[in-house]
C-alpha cells in the first residue's frame, strides 16, 4: 500500500485504531481523524513512532458536514488524492425501550452514525470520481442486519448505513468505486466495554461473558480481525466485492 492515501474516522481508539495500524504496517499514508483531539495526537504519535509512516490527523465531528468538508479537502491539499476511505466513527447511543428513548440522544445516534457516514461519502466520492479510483469500507453492526433490543436508534442508523452501501455501490461502481460496509458484533472495544458497563453496573466482566458465550466461537472478536478485513476491502486486491455488507461476528447473525 505504499503511497495509498486512506482516510480513517474514529482513528483514535477501538476499531479505527485497530484500521489505521493494519494499514501502517502496509505503508500507507494514513489521515486520521477524529473528535477527541487529545487521543487522536496519542494515537498519531504511537503510530508514527512504530511504522514511520506519513501521517495527516484533522480534529473533526463527523457529525458536523463543515468539518467533513475540510478533513477531505485537508487531504486533498495534503496528499493529492484519496484511495481508500474507511468511514468508521460512531457511537452507540444508551440502552433504552423505544418509547422510552431519550431525544436528544436518539437524534446524537442518527447525527454521527448515519448523517456522518453519508457526509464522508458526499465528499470524498467526488475526489474519487475524478481518479477513477476509490475504496470505501462503511460501518454498519450486526445492528444493521438484525435488530437489537433497547438500540433502536443504533439499530436504525446503521441499517440506513447498510442501505447507503449498496446505493453508493450501484451508483458509483461504474467510476472504479467499490463501497461496502462491515457488520461487526461483539468486538471488545472501548465502546464495548461501556456497553457492558450499562448492562451490568455492578460486575460487567458477568456481562462480557454472558455475550461472548451466546457467540458460536464462544468469543468477543478482536480490533485487530476487523483491521485486517478492512485492509483488504480498501486495498486494490479487492476488485469486485461492491455495496455489499459483511458481517465480521463469529457467524452469530446467522442464529436465532
Ligand atoms: P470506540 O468508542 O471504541 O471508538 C470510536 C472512536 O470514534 C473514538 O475514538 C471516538 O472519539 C470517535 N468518534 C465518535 N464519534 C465521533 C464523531 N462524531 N466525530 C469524530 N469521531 C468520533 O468505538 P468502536 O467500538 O471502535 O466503534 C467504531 C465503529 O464500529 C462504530 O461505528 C461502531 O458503531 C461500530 N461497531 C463496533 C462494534 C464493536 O463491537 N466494537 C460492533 C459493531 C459496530
Amino acid at each position: 500500500m505504499k503511497d495509498q492515501v486512506m482516510i480513517i474516522t474514529g482513528a483514535a481508539m477501538g476499531l479505527g485504531y485497530a484500521a489505521a495500524e493494519a494499514l501502517a504496517k502496509k505503508g500507507a499514508k494514513l489521515v486520521l481523524v477524529d473528535y477527541n483531539e487529545k487521543a487522536l495526537k496519542e494515537a498519531e504519535e504511537k503510530l508514527k513512532s512504530t511504522y514511520q509512516v506519513e501521517i495527516l490527523s484533522v480534529t473533526a465531528d463527523v457529525s458536523k458536514e463543515e468539518q467533513v468538508k475540510n478533513y477531505v479537502e485537508e487531504t486533498v491539499t495534503k496528499f493529492g488524492k484519496i484511495d481508500g476511505f474507511y468511514n468508521n466513527a460512531g457511537i452507540e447511543g444508551k440502552q433504552a425501550g423505544l418509547t422510552d428513548y431519550d431525544l436528544d440522544i436518539f437524534k446524537k445516534v442518527i447525527d454521527i452514525n448515519l448523517m456522518g457516514v453519508y457526509y464522508g461519502m458526499r465528499y470524498v466520492i467526488p475526489v474519487m470520481q475524478k481518479q477513477k479510483f476509490g475504496r470505501i469500507v462503511n460501518v454498519a453492526s450486526v445492528g444493521g442486519i438484525r435488530g437489537v433490543v433497547n438500540q433502536t436508534p443504533y439499530v436504525a442508523s446503521k441499517h440506513a448505513v447498510s442501505g447507503m452501501t449498496k446505493n453508493a455501490g450501484l451508483e458509483y461502481g461504474k467510476d472504479g468505486i467499490l463501497t461496502n460496509a462491515i457488520a461487526p458484533g461483539a468486538i471488545l472495544t472501548p465502546m464495548v466495554a461501556e456497553a457492558f458497563k450499562q448492562v451490568n453496573p455492578d460486575d460487567p466482566k458477568v456481562a462480557e461473558a454472558e455475550y461472548a458465550k451466546r457467540n458460536p466461537t464462544k468469543a468477543l472478536g478482536d480490533p485487530k480481525d476487523v483491521g485486517s478485513l478492512v485492509a483488504f476491502l480498501l486495498s486494490k486486491e479487492n476488485g469486485y466485492v461492491n455495496g455489499q455488507t459483511i458481517a465480521i461476528d463469529g457467524g452469530e447473525s446467522n442464529m436465532y
